[in-house]
């Protein structure tokens, strides 16, 4: 069974304020003790880098996950 969120690339850690990929499989990244309410899925980096707006984005990327 499929979690609704699978097909999202990436994910927004609104507590750190740090964008992962959501498949990242980077231990320092810590996507397994995040908790779900401070996770935010996008399909596409550009949306996560939007988010919540372009003029103010809450987050930046993950420097282990995403390296540039
Ligand atoms: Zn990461």
């Amino acid at each position: 069974m499929d979690k609704p969120q699978n097909h999202k690339n990436y994910l927004v850690n609104t507590n750190s304020k740090k964008i992962h990929l959501a498949n990242s499989t980077d231990g320092r990244c810590k996507i397994e003790s995040m908790r779900d309410e401070y996770k935010v899925y996008f399909d596409t980096l550009e949306e996560a880098m939007a988010y919540p707006s372009k003029e103010r984005p809450l987050a930046k990327k993950c420097s282990f996950c995403l390296k540039n």
